[in-house]
């Protein structure tokens, strides 16, 4: 046994690991143990990274492209993402105006660290994706949480949202399409959230890695086609990870205003340095494209999310809004709570979870973990084997439940 001299700064006592990284490593344990473990939870696509893209990573490190790079990452990359803005959305940012980071996880947390203060609030659309409130809070932050509706489609509210305002707020986050809901925010929602975020001065995170997996046609809303204006308040996070299937390679990026890319970049300086110079390489190859391997493994997706609506819409006690992007499900399973199995109570999500991992070998994500304690997250980035078998657990194990 330690003796625990030293203990972990406050700041760290107040968070908890992430719940989709310690719920994935206890599903990968389990099966490592020979347990017939079917994997929902982590959000992961299940293609390997494609052949161009190794090899422009093998390319690097035969070439020993092995030492620092710049701060904010290789100007080839970040010119590359700036072509992919002003191609695609006709956004145009200068090469100091974007930051790559070591995944986009590490962008938002560069960019919550650089933009909020000690009491400052943070609004939230809720359900989130895990890390937000975590990460704001490390910064000494307060997250507020914007609760969006089902009936809604997960949409925002802005009147709810004007509820919610103080004289602290100073930001949102937002994420469309949503992990974990897969919900895109409307047209209107965005246009009042850009005029409130106007008024106020926000900040405004736009976190949009899933902005290639979506399963309708043409550009989807966002927050800077409200308001040229918004550009100077908005930073704008991706990442390779998901629309490459690159998640172990760590690239994201962020791109906004120079000054806050300025003050990343400080960030970045003292802490990572820079990312991983044979990754930034390969996102290169990436984001330079062909893009046909991300438009094929959206199309890939989309059976799989309708065979798991289907299924889920066989049974009446459950709810769930059908995904417009992204790769996950979100049914509500309240109507179960306050059942039990073998005299064992069932009485929130994360009973509902532990039951459907321990009893039908299946791993998900409570909705608690997103704030939203009714839903259990199901990622459908697994094939359609694995769902099909899943559903039927799914099936059998609420039909044992009394
Ligand atoms: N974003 C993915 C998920 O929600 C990856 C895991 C994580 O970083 O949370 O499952």
């Amino acid at each position: 046994m330690s003796l625990e001299i030293i203990i972990p700064s406050q700041r760290v006592q107040q968070i908890k690991p992430s719940p989709t990284l310690s719920i994935n490593a206890k599903a990968k344990a389990l099966k490592a143990s020979g347990a017939d473990i079917l994997n929902f939870s982590v959000g992961e696509p299940d293609f390997d990274t494609p052949k161009h893209i190794l090899e422009a990573g093998k390319a690097a490190i035969d070439a020993v492209f092995t030492r620092y790079t710049a701060v904010p990452g290789i100007l080839e990359l970040r010119e590359a993402i700036a072509k992919r803005f002003s191609q695609e959305r006709g956004w145009q940012y200068d090469p100091d105006q974007i930051q790559v980071s070591c995944g986009g996880k590490h962008g938002l947390y560069n960019m919550i660290q650089a933009l909020f203060n000690p009491g400052d609030e943070v609004l939230i659309p809720t359900p989130y994706w895990v890390s937000y409130p975590p990460m704001v809070q490390l910064a000494g932050a307060t997250p507020v949480p914007v609760p969006l509706a089902e009936k809604n489609d997960f949409d925002l509210d802005p009147a709810i949202l004007d509820q919610l305002i103080t004289d602290k707020t100073r930001g949102i986050i937002l994420n469309s399409p949503s992990n974990p809901t897969g919900s895109i925010f409307s047209a209107g929602t965005l246009e009042a959230i850009g005029e409130m975020a106007l008024k106020k001065g926000w900040a405004v995170i736009t976190d949009d890695v899933y902005d290639t997996i979506v399963y309708e046609k043409g550009p989807i809303p966002h927050i800077l086609d409200v308001d040229p204006k918004l550009k100077e308040q908005t930073i704008v996070l991706n990442a390779v990870s998901k629309s490459f299937a690159m998640t172990g390679w760590r690239i994201g990026y962020s791109a906004g205003p120079k000054h806050i890319i300025k003050a990343m970049n400080k960030i970045q300086s003292q802490s990572t340095s820079n990312p991983s110079s044979i990754a930034q390489k390969a996102a290169l190859a990436a984001i330079s494209g062909p893009w046909d391997f991300s438009v094929a493994m959206t199309e890939s997706f989309l059976p799989r999310r309708d065979y798991i609506i289907e299924e889920l819409q066989t049974n009446p006690n459950i709810t769930c809004v059908t995904p417009r992007g992204a790769f996950y499900v979100f049914p509500n399973f309240s109507a179960y709570y306050g059942k039990s199995f073998n005299g064992k109570p069932i009485n929130n999500s994360v009973e509902m979870s532990d039951y459907l991992l321990d009893e039908a070998l299946l791993a998900t994500v409570p909705g608690a973990a997103f704030g939203a304690d009714e839903f259990i997250r199901f990622s459908f980035a697994a094939s359609m084997d694995a769902i099909k078998e899943g559903m039927k657990r799914l099936k059998e194990a609420l039909n044992s439940l009394s």
